[in-house]
């Protein structure tokens, strides 16, 4: 975190993965390798052409920013100014990480790494199509350790097909033994139009997931790292800046295809493939497919609902006692903010429908 008020956050959209991964929505494809270097290229004229202001986050997500060579990742943070201490995070699969990787990374500034660990267990892994070996997340740390990231984060996801409660507490088990500072737990969500949309038998349970959120709840917060949003918990100090910006409803650029911005109310977003986004700005046109302006009520109930999924919680006076009948322990009020208890954040939606 640099401190610096108003944060200003840049995201970096990666679009390439070595397979798809049968759950996944997200913009990304696996047969366009060959444009790894006029996409970089396009991504350094877009961020030239935004004169953006100096960010205190950059975070390259995707897709797989570790499969873009690590020159031309750090070609395209090389262009955009940043604050003295910004946190710049990118997401790595661990089959991945190599010292060599993460050497050009720590050169070119990256400080930040978050890994798409999953699951521990290959069972659930081959269930959610994912291809690495969970034996490569040992090692991968051990590098990101050795090169001197002093922090980075662990991505898992729970409610795959075949995943017992007892397959999601060695994962959480195995990982905590690798000592993260920083953990995203996400239940698996149901994408239409993925393939596992599709099959209903493969889908996950709603009470098993709600299981499967408050043994995480617990677990993680054992080992010394606190909720402070519904899907991520930290040690101190070590809370994702970027991510809290999007929390906190403040202003952020959106590079590459099917990136979103967003600015004081106003929110755009990029053509979705890589080879619109790369057309356009080599014609030198704008690359935005669609904008929208928020509503100041409309914005303002945004904001409420995005407070109320983290630890800072909502000003008791949205959420006053006649709102809050029926809810019993969901929520509960401490020095004028009313915050989700952990069965709370698993009917966060039930609750935010109450806010006034
Ligand atoms: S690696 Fe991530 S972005 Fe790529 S297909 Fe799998 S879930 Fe989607």
């Amino acid at each position: 975190m640099t401190g610096i008020d108003p944060p200003f956050g840049v995201y970096v959209h990666i679009p390439f993965c070595r397979r798809r991964c049968d759950y996944c929505a997200f913009a990304t494809w696996t047969d366009r390798h060959h444009l790894h270097q006029a996409y970089a290229a396009a991504c350094r004229r877009e961020v030239q052409a935004a004169a953006l202001p100096p960010a205190t986050s950059v975070f390259f997500g995707g897709g797989t920013p570790s499969l873009l060579p690590a020159p031309l990742l750090v070609s395209v943070l090389d262009a955009i100014e940043r604050v003295p201490g910004a946190e710049v995070t990118v997401e790595c699969n661990p089959e991945t990480v190599t010292a060599e990787l993460l050497d050009s990374y720590a050169a070119g500034g990256v400080n930040r790494l978050s890994l798409g660990v999953q699951s521990m267990v290959p069972r659930v892994l081959s269930s959610l199509g994912r291809d690495h070996d969970p034996a490569v997340v040992e090692p991968a740390v051990q590098r990101v350790k050795a090169a001197g990231f002093g922090t980075w984060s662990v991505d898992l996801i729970h409610g795959a097909a075949g995943e017992s409660l007892e397959d999601w507490r060695r994962t959480l088990d195995q990982v905590l033994a690798l000592e993260p500072p920083h953990v995203s737990a996400y239940a698996l969500t149901v994408e239409p139009g993925t393939p596992l949309a599709r099959q209903r038998d493969r889908q996950p349970d709603d009470d098993a997931q709600a299981d499967k959120y408050l043994v995480a709840e617990a677990t993680l917060t054992a080992a010394g790292l606190a909720n402070y949003e519904i899907s991520n918990w930290a040690r101190p100090g070590h809370e994702c800046g970027h991510n809290r910006l999007y929390w906190e409803g403040g202003d952020y650029r959106g590079i590459g295809c099917a990136a979103h911005s967003h600015q004081d109310g106003r929110r755009w977003w990029n053509v979705r493939t890589p080879d619109r986004y790369i057309a356009a700005i080599e014609a030198g046109a704008s690359p935005v497919a669609a904008s929208e302006v928020l509503a100041p009520a409309d914005r303002r109930m945004e904001a409420l609902q995005l407070a109320l999924r983290t630890r800072a919680g909502v000003p008791a006076g949205a959420l006053p006692p006649e709102a809050r009948a029926g809810l019993g322990d969901l929520v509960v009020e401490d020095g004028g903010l009313v915050r989700l208890t952990p069965t709370g954040r698993l009917l966060a939606d039930e609750v935010a429908v109450r806010l006034r």
